[in-house]
């Protein structure tokens, strides 16, 4: 779809420039799972599913697929046009880019789940498409049409749909980034933008819980800051607060707001819920703390189940007397926290079968794979 003319033609000029060329990767994946080399010639599903992939042993790790969505935008036009699936594989950038040199970047992700009836679904797309919108205004970036994001990912998914995990062995996990790829010196936004979509199969997450130690001196995000958007440069500023973490055996992080450093916040991708009786608990959405789908999502489920819901500022002492505690995000789905650990004192919570955490679990990922009926509209069917 032609948006105007300055946008159309400085896409039509990159391309014959070459200057964001992909190269097909025909290797499946060098990693120790047992993948198989994914040829050319097995693109449309000549392959049969079960010898893709060793599907019982997926993690969240990348392994390439087929296709990959690709769209783009000048600034002077302000809109996105002429998206297309082309093959995965690397991308070419200037040196100069605003991403490779200022961090000017987003990253969505969001989940296809193969039901049992075999159906392939999506969840919430428009949220993400939304979210991505937020987080383009605040980097000084253009950003998709939520029609044009949710349509991209339909068909990212479809094109790789013989990489999406038979029912209850994982999802395909699909990661949207928006990038300043447009040349510039001076810090400034960037001249010309690029909106990519990629999917990888991930496994499933049903076991094990969260060993979190608090983090008091590195702190995620700062009040006016950009930890409420998926901006890619939240991330590696953690990077070491959770490295430090996992080599004392944590499975991650817990960050405390960096106004009081008292009141918790969330981990390094994940949100996180506090539960006490029947009330349920969750820090608020005020800028510093990642505004999850699942999160949202989460609230309206418990509260259906009759839970009370609160979104307020949690003191860790609060969370240190919690009778049970859990994280949401797209990656995990729901994970129980096991213990918490702060400043040397450990506190456990209850895990497994009975408890909230594992009910909400079984609620979402019902409604994700198509089990439990979507009364909602949260469901995207794509095939
Ligand atoms: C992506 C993310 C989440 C979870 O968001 P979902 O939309 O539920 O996947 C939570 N916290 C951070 C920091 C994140 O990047």
């Amino acid at each position: 779809m032609f948006r105007g003319k300055s946008c159309s033609a400085e896409w039509i000029r990159s391309r014959r420039r070459d200057v964001f060329v992909t190269k097909p990767l025909r290797q499946c994946s060098r990693n120790a799972i047992g993948v198989q080399t994914a040829s050319d010639a097995s693109i449309n599903g000549d392959r049969e599913e079960h010898d893709l992939c060793n599907w019982d042993e997926l993690k969240f790790s990348l392994i390439p697929t087929d296709y990959m969505y690709v769209m783009k935008c000048s600034s002077g036009e302000g809109a996105f046009s002429q998206g297309h699936l082309t093959r995965y594989g690397n991308v070419e950038l200037s040196p100069s880019s605003g991403v490779l040199n200022y961090g000017q970047g987003l990253l969505e992700g969001l989940k296809a789940y193969r039901g049992d009836d075999n159906r392939i679904r999506l969840f919430r797309p428009e949220q993400n498409a939304l979210r991505m919108q937020m987080g383009a205004e605040r980097m000084c970036m253009p950003s998709p049409t939520a029609e044009q994001f949710v349509g991209s990912i339909k068909q990212t998914a479809l094109a790789n749909k013989r990489w999406v995990p038979p029912p209850g062995k994982g999802s395909l996990y699909i990661r949207p980034l928006l990038l300043g790829t447009g040349a510039i010196l001076g810090v400034a936004p960037s001249p010309e933008y690029t909106f990519l979509a990629y999917a990888s199969p991930v496994g499933n997450y049903f076991t094990g819980s969260m060993h979190f130690s608090v983090e008091d001196k590195v702190y995620r995000a700062i009040p006016g800051g950009t930890g409420g958007i998926k901006s890619i440069t939240n991330y590696s500023p953690i990077y070491k607060a959770v490295t430090q973490a996992k080599a004392k055996g944590f499975t991650d992080v817990l960050f405390l707001d960096a106004a009081t450093g008292k009141n918790i916040e969330e981990a390094t991708a994940c949100n996180i819920f506090v539960a006490k009786g029947n009330v349920i608990s969750t820090p608020p959405i005020a800028g510093t703390i990642l505004p999850g789908i699942t999160r949202k999502t989460i609230i309206e489920v418990a509260s259906w189940l009759g839970y009370q819901i609160e979104e307020r500022a949690i003191p860790l002492e609060e969370l240190m007397n919690a009778d049970e505690a859990f994280c949401t995000g797209t990656a995990i789905a729901i994970k129980p926290v096991g213990s918490v650990t702060y400043q040397g004192q450990r506190v456990e919570y209850k895990t497994g079968e009975g408890t909230l955490s594992e009910t909400l679990f079984r609620t979402l990922t019902g409604i994700q794979t198509g089990r439990i009926e979507d009364t909602m509209g949260w469901i995207v069917e794509i095939d």
